[in-house]
């Protein structure tokens, strides 16, 4: 698909936002919202009961059976359109109920979900002919997908997994995050809009007032349900990998970060801090904690605090441990440290306040050194906070970095100019996504070639999802005729 954002939108973009940001709050002077309803708007699709959900997204999903895929194309690009246009609106609310992440990124993550996700271009049937006549190979739907999402990114993963799953032909029934229900529902609600304008049915998507694990539960033991996509951490892709039934698991990263001494320096501290600080460290490629060459190290730290970030002190780092961990006790009656959802996607000005230092708001992250075995280092924060570990050499900055990564296979990032350090740590880490010398968000199509999605599935190798992930092959065979030559 040839869709680009150039540095000049984005600019647009953010200048727009900017323009007319004041933060969460300002959703509230907007008319009052909340999981059924966005002022005078009353929520298509939205039921209080699983059940009820999914029947009437059966309807819908009969309705575009019986559709052509140039109208699915249709009903797609109108859910760029109001993508776009809506996108601020989102982004606000996004914030104002998660209390995570940044607007204009937030806004920004939309317009890339808009130009960026495949639509039905993306399911190309095969054909093979020969001596014995034709095989074509058609994607078709699953029927209906069970799609359970996260608070991170919650209207942007509705909206990605919308385009897609509608443009494999699907209809979808959404179990969003109790946390971000009124911005997933919202969302919800943009892609029934889209349908409805573009006659297609009133209620294509669906999603529950108030979603709960005893509604998850349903879903996924719903006969109805054929498909289960699930984008979360490591409890929830557990929990619908044993449902018995096709399930896509889109799962936890904690990646890692390797600077060797070949690396441009002044260009890889600039990449970092905008990845890691970008949505607050909310996206699961985000960078989580940086491997640095011993003798580069100095010179990194310099440089990434000429770009907004804030170095912290020994005491400043041991206070905010306390506040951005917290002590649960399992279901094993053992207590083990668990990230403090309170900090979670905060801005670094936030965070600072909690242990009582003010830093300026152009501070964008907070790093610090550590050893390899600390918290920070080994939690997937998602908070604007990067630990630095110093390294010998690519060996030692290696092992360290894939244990980091804990096996999850998701993300890794290198910034290098030896071609044998990257293509070890590619081999060796086995991510699903390895950007090199670039910020994050360009292994998601944000700055870098590709497709974009916001449900990386790991851990059942998908990969970087799109239409194509939500289809079933279909084999038709013509014997002996339509082979013309
Ligand atoms: P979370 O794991 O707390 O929740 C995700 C969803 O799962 C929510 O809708 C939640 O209600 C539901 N859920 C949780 N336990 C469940 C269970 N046992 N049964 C059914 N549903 C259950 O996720 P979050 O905090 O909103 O998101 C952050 C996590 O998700 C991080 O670990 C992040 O890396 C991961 N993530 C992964 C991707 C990806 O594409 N791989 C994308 C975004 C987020």
């Amino acid at each position: 698909m040839a869709i680009e954002i150039t540095e000049a939108q984005i600019g647009k973009i953010v200048a727009q936002v900017l323009q007319s940001m004041d933060g969460g709050a300002a959703v509230a002077d907007k008319p009052d919202w909340d999981s059924t309803h966005y002022g005078q708007r009353t929520f298509a699709g939205i039921f209080t009961d699983m059940n009820a959900a999914i029947e009437a997204t059966q309807e819908g999903y009969k309705a575009l059976r019986n559709m052509t895929v140039a109208q699915r194309e249709k009903i797609i690009t109108e859910i760029r359109r109001l993508t776009r246009e809506e996108a601020p609106i989102m982004a606000k609310l996004g914030v104002a109920e998660t209390g995570m992440g940044r607007v204009d990124h937030k806004t920004a993550k939309h317009i890339l979900v808009a130009d960026k996700t495949p639509g039905t271009e993306d399911i190309e049937p095969r054909a093979r002919t020969g001596d014995d006549g034709l095989t074509l190979i058609e994607m078709a739907p699953f029927g209906l997908v069970g799609s359970i999402t996260p608070s991170t990114n919650p209207s942007e993963t509705v909206i990605c997994n919308s385009i897609g799953m509608i443009a494999a032909g699907n209809g979808v029934v959404f179990n969003p995050h109790p946390n971000a229900i009124a911005t997933s529902n919202y969302a919800v609600d943009l892609v029934n809009r889209a349908s409805a304008a573009m006659g297609g049915p009133k209620v294509l998507v669906c999603s529950m007032a108030k979603p709960t694990l005893e509604s998850a539960s349903i879903m996924q033991s719903h006969p109805l349900i054929k498909l289960l996509v699930c984008t979360g951490g490591p409890g929830v892709v557990k929990a619908v990998l044993s449902s018995g039934k096709k399930a896509i698991g889109a799962g936890a990263g904690n990646p890692p970060v390797i600077v060797d001494d070949t690396a441009d320096i002044p260009k890889a501290a600039k990449d970092i801090i905008d990845g890691c600080s970008f949505d607050n460290n909310l996206p699961c490629i985000a960078e989580k904690e940086v491997f640095a060459f011993n003798n580069i190290a100095d010179d990194l730290i310099h440089y990434m605090r000429q770009n907004g970030a804030y170095q912290l002190s020994r005491e400043q780092m041991e206070a905010l441990e306390k506040i951005v961990l917290v002590e649960q006790t399992g279901k094993d009656g053992k207590t083990r440290k668990v990230i403090n959802r309170k900090c979670v996607g905060r801005d670094a000005a936030v965070l600072m306040s909690k242990i009582g230092v003010t830093v300026d708001s152009s501070v964008r992250c907070l790093i610090c050194e550590t050893d390899f075995h600390h918290v920070f280092v080994q939690e997937e924060l998602m908070m604007p906070i990067l630990p630095i570990v110093r390294v010998r050499d690519i060996d030692e900055a290696i092992d360290l970095a894939v244990k980091a990564e804990h096996g999850n296979r998701h993300t890794a990032h290198m910034h290098s100019k030896n071609v044998d350090h990257l293509t070890r740590f590619a081999r060796a880490v086995e991510t699903t996504i390895f950007v090199k010398n670039a910020p994050s968000y360009a292994g998601i199509g944000f700055g870098g070639e590709g497709h974009t999605t916001f449900t990386i599935a790991g851990p059942t190798g998908e990969g970087i999802t799109s239409a194509r992930s939500f289809t079933r092959q279909r084999r038709c065979v013509m014997a002996d005729s339509f082979h013309i030559i």
